[in-house]
C-alpha cells in the first residue's frame, strides 16, 4: 500500500498547478464575482488537453484515469476555484454520460463542441415536484408518429442561463423502467428559458420548460429502463463535485492560514491563539480524511469496480471538510473574510452548495446507512420497510 500519487498523475499535478498559477491565478478572484461561464478558461482548458481527461482518445478525449481528472480539478483550485468549474464540467456528469451513451451522430454534434471548450450542456434532472425524490418526475416524452412531444419543467440546472443544449431527464412510461434522456437544442420550439435566479454561490439558473417541444428519436440518449445507466454516471458527477469541495474548502483554509501567521493583535499573530490553533487543527484532519476516501472512491471507479457506497462516503465527507474550512477561513479573517475582498467568502458559498447539489448531505447519509445496515430502507411513505 502506497499514498503517494503515480508518477504519471504526479506530473499532471505539477503541470496543471504551474499552468493556473500561470494563467489563472490573476483574474481568480473577479472570476469567482462573475456569473457568467469563463469561456475564455475553457477554450484556454481545452487547448491544454485538460477537457475530457476522461473520455478515451478515439471519441476525441485524453483517455486518462479517473484519478487524473480529480488531481486536475484540485489543482486548478489551488490558484483559481471558479475555473475548476470548466473542468468539473468538461470531465464529469453530463459529458461522462454522452461519452458513453450518445450515437456517433450525436456525439460529432454534441460532444466535440463541448470537447473543444465551445459549448457548454446543462442536465436537467430536479424538478419542482422531484428534488431527492427524482424518480418522481413528471417531464414526458410521448412518442408521436416517428418523433417525440417533451412537456414539463426543470429547475435548479447549473449553466441552465447559458446551456448550449439540455440532457433531459424524461419519463417514456411508469415507474423507474420508464425514464430516461432526451437531448435538447437550445432555442427548439416549445423550449422556454425562465427568469434567471441566482445562488447563494453566485450561479444563475432558470426554469426550464417544455411545450410540446417535438425531437426526432435521433434526439433520445438513453430510452426507457435508461435510469440506472444515468444514475450510474451520476456517481462519477458525485465524484468531481467532492473532489472540489475538498479543493475549494482547501484554497480557503490555505488563505486562512497565510492571513493567521501574519495578522497580529494583542501583539501576536492570530496563529500564537490556542483557540484558533484548534480549530485549524480540527478542519486539517477532516480535509486530509476526505481526501483519503475520495481517492479510495476514485481507484475503485478507475479499477472497474466504482462503489455507490464507497462514493457516497466519499462525497459526504468531502461537503462536509470543504465547507467546514471555508467557514473557518471566513472566521479567521474576521471582518476580511465577511467581505468581498477576500475569496474566503465565495469558498464558503461555494462550498455550501455542494451540500445540496448532486445528492444532498441527508440522501448521502441514507445511502450510507443502507450499506451498514446491509438492507434498503424506502423513503416512501407506507412502504414496507
Ligand atoms: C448549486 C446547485 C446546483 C444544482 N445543479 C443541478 C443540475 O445541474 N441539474 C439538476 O437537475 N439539479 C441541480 N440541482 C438541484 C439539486 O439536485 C436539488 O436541489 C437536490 O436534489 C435537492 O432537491 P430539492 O432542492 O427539491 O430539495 P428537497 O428534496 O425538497 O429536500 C429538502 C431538504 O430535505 C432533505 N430530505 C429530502 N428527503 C429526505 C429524506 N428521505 N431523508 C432525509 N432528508 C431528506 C434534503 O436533504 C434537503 O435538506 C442543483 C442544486 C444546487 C443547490
Amino acid at each position: 500500500m502506497n499514498f503517494d500519487l503515480p508518477e504519471q498523475v504526479e506530473e499532471l499535478r505539477v503541470h496543471v498547478e504551474a499552468f493556473a498559477a500561470k494563467k489563472l491565478a490573476p483574474g481568480a478572484l473577479e472570476r469567482a464575482h462573475s456569473a457568467e461561464y469563463p469561456w475564455d478558461v475553457s477554450r484556454l482548458m481545452a487547448e491544454q488537453g485538460l477537457l475530457g481527461l476522461t473520455i478515451s482518445e478515439e471519441k476525441g478525449g485524453q483517455g486518462a484515469s479517473l484519478l487524473e481528472a480529480i488531481i486536475a480539478i484540485q489543482a486548478v483550485s489551488k490558484y483559481d476555484p471558479r475555473s475548476a468549474d470548466v473542468i468539473q464540467a468538461g470531465n464529469f456528469g453530463a459529458i461522462r454520460t454522452l461519452a458513453e451513451y450518445a450515437t456517433e451522430e450525436q456525439q460529432e454534434k454534441y460532444l466535440t463542441p463541448l470537447l473543444a471548450g465551445e459549448a457548454i450542456v446543462s442536465l436537467g434532472m430536479t424538478e419542482p415536484g422531484a428534488g431527492s425524490a427524482v424518480t418522481d418526475l413528471v417531464t414526458t416524452a410521448t412518442a408521436d408518429g416517428d418523433d417525440f412531444l417533451v412537456n414539463g419543467t426543470k429547475v435548479f440546472g447549473t449553466h441552465s442561463t447559458e446551456a448550449s443544449f439540455y440532457l433531459v431527464y424524461v419519463r417514456f412510461g411508469p415507474g423507474v423502467g420508464g425514464i430516461g434522456s432526451v437531448i435538447i437544442d437550445r432555442g427548439e420550439p416549445g423550449l422556454t428559458i425562465g427568469k434567471p435566479s441566482r445562488f447563494m454561490n453566485g450561479e444563475d439558473w432558470s426554469q426550464i420548460y417544455f411545450d410540446n417541444v417535438r425531437i426526432p428519436i435521433s434526439q433520445v440518449l438513453l430510452g426507457e429502463g435508461g435510469f440506472k445507466k444515468q444514475i450510474s454516471g451520476f456517481n462519477v458527477e458525485r465524484l468531481g463535485n467532492a473532489a472540489r469541495s475538498i479543493a475549494v474548502g482547501k484554497h480557503a483554509f490555505d488563505f486562512a492560514v497565510e492571513h493567521v501567521l501574519t495578522r497580529e493583535q494583542f501583539g501576536r499573530p492570530l496563529a500564537e491563539f490556542q483557540g484558533l490553533q484548534w480549530m485549524f487543527a480540527e478542519q486539517a484532519v477532516r480535509l486530509e480524511s476526505a481526501q483519503l476516501l475520495l481517492m479510495r472512491a476514485a481507484l475503485e471507479a478507475d479499477a472497474g469496480m466504482p462503489s455507490a457506497q464507497s462514493t457516497a462516503i466519499a462525497k459526504y465527507a468531502a461537503n462536509e471538510a470543504g465547507f467546514g474550512a471555508a467557514n473557518l477561513a471566513v472566521q479567521a479573517l474576521g471582518g476580511t473574510g465577511f467581505s468581498e475582498e477576500a475569496i474566503v467568502e465565495y469558498c464558503f458559498r461555494r462550498t455550501r452548495g455542494w451540500m445540496i447539489a448532486g445528492g444532498s448531505t441527508e440522501m448521502l447519509k441514507n445511502r450510507i446507512a443502507e450499506g451498514v445496515f446491509g438492507r434498503r430502507f424506502s423513503q416512501r411513505e407506507g412502504a414496507s420497510r
